[in-house]
């Protein structure tokens, strides 16, 4: 990357991981002076088992490396184009994977190790930080991700409150809206309550019969679940919010005065049936475009959950833009927290990073760590710097962590949960392709895959206009 003008201010980045890396990286190579605080290896986390930066503590996959039909292979091409370390040194370590983007794990950590090590305005001091950072950081990223360890993850909280940062996430598996079946979903608000900000009519119902319920059941019953690791058995996920499997477990009924009560709501096509069992999906982005199953938190296999929640009716062609889960985790109730430009709406000099922004996935906390490190630089420059559009993959993540997500509309576990990128967090193109370029009509799934192409090559046209704007770089091919 072309260095702008050197900058005295310096730029603190706490965290050697995927985000912390890449920040470090962009902010030195903008021309400021960085400071990169790690603890490994004086102090480890339950995962991490070296002293390397960016250190890959599960899968070796960045997953797709398709920039033209899948989401996180866009997000790969855009941080190519703005020279990020990570993705240089996956491309170094790439093993093969067919369609995929795997690294040597070993090799990947010390290319970014040693890139760290040798740029002249990075210094790397090893340590924990035991707390908020001295008064006189004026500039700081703070990217310690999910196993953020627990002296700074306590001062945090101080900092924001009670419930602003989680120790737990409780994912329920998002829907793309137009894969729901409105022939057999309604809209409706149980007993058409209109609630803050609703309208009485916010949620998406899908009937059961009792055929349907019981063998549903019986299938959460069945299923194969992940594992707890036994680090994580200890954490206070039990206290709000139960797995559905679990619920199931403890009685047929259970999830039936649960989460799948059929009260106060009577399905429009057809009034006179009384459904057993409902699921609620209820809206979860500004855009409207996906839907979360309502209290289905869940430690299912994804395969598995796929095959279960397509049973249920309106769902037979879902499609999901996250599946459930259940981890150890720490992360912001971002949307309420930070700016845009990922600075503590309370405390603006510091900034996060990483997967602590509710981001998830090595190539989303780095890209999140991406702009970071550009918009610490700019700061430290007295500047500051407009987010990428949210036509690109960039910047549909950063919205969606800053603001794009809708908080619910009734009391419980909080709803902001850590989201990986996917085609449902663009904005709709303004004219969606009908046809192919050979002029006859577009049909079926083929819609949905020339959908996704037009959304690639908008973000990429509008990641460029966006660097030649604001990052006088030239754009990497
Ligand atoms: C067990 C586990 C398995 C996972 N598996 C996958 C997977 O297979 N694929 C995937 O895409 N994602 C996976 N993830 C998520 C993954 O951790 C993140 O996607 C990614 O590593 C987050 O990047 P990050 O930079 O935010 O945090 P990290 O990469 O974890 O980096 C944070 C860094 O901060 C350091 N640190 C913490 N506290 C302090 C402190 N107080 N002072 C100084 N340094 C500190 C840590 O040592 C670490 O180096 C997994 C997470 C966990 C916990």
């Amino acid at each position: 990357m072309t260095t702008a003008h050197p900058v005295s201010e310096i730029v603190h980045i706490i965290g050697a991981g995927l985000a912390g890396s890449e920040a470090a990286w962009q902010a030195a190579e903008a021309g400021c002076c960085v400071v990169l605080h790690e603890m490994r290896p004086a102090r480890m986390t339950e995962a991490h088992r070296t002293d390397r930066f960016a250190e890959l503590v599960c899968s070796n996959s960045f997953r797709s490396d398709d920039a033209v039909n899948n989401a996180v292979g866009l997000l790969h091409a855009e941080m190519r184009r703005l020279h990020s370390l990570i993705m240089r040194a996956a491309d170094a370590n790439q093993v093969p994977a067919g369609g995929a983007l795997a690294v040597d794990r070993e090799g990947f950590s010390a290319t970014v190790t040693s890139a760290l090590n040798e740029h002249p305005n990075v210094e790397i001091r090893r340590g924990e930080i035991q707390g908020l950072p001295p008064t006189d950081w004026s500039n700081v990223i703070v990217a310690t991700g999910p196993l953020t360890s627990a002296p700074l993850a306590d001062a945090i909280r101080r900092l924001t409150d009670e419930n602003a940062l989680a120790f737990f996430d409780a994912i329920a598996p998002i829907v793309h809206k137009d894969t729901i079946d409105m022939s057999v979903a309604w809209f409706q608000s149980r007993y058409d309550k209109a609630g803050p900000g609703g309208t009485g009519a916010d949620y998406l119902n899908c009937p059961m019969t009792k055929e349907q319920y019981d063998a549903f059941v019986e299938a959460l019953l069945a299923g194969e679940k992940t594992d707890f690791k036994d680090w994580e058995t200890n954490t206070p996920y039990f206290d709000g919010c139960l797995p559905i499997e679990v619920m199931a477990e403890r009685g047929r009924e259970t999830l039936r005065h649960g989460p799948m009560k059929p009260v106060g709501l009577t399905n429009p096509h057809d009034p006179k049936t009384k459904p057993h069992a409902i699921v609620q999906l209820r809206q979860d982005n500004k855009l409207g475009t996906l839907y979360n199953m309502v209290g289905f938190q869940t430690k299912l296999k994804h395969g598995i959950q796929q095959q279960i929640f397509r049973t249920i009716p309106g769902l037979e062609k879902a499609e999901f833009a996250r599946f459930g889960g259940l981890h150890r985790n720490t992360f912001l109730n971002s949307p309420k927290l930070l700016d845009p430009q990922l600075r503590l709406r309370a405390e603006p000099r510091l900034r996060f990073a990483g997967q602590m922004t509710g981001c998830e996935g090595y190539v989303e906390s780095a890209g999140i760590g991406l702009i970071a490190g550009l918009s610490a630089a700019a700061n430290a420059r007295g500047a500051s710097l407009a987010p990428p559009p949210a036509t690109t993959a960039l910047g549909a993540l950063l919205g969606h962590i800053t603001g794009g997500h809708i908080e619910t509309i009734e009391p419980g576990n909080r709803s902001f949960q850590p989201m990986n990128i996917n085609f449902g967090l663009f904005p709709p193109l303004a004219v969606p392709p009908t046809k192919k370029t050979n002029g006859s009509r577009l049909r079926g799934n083929q819609k949905t895959v020339a959908k996704k192409q037009a959304i690639s090559a908008r973000a990429l046209a509008d990641l460029d206009c966006w660097i030649s704007d604001h990052l006088r770089v030239p754009a990497a091919a």
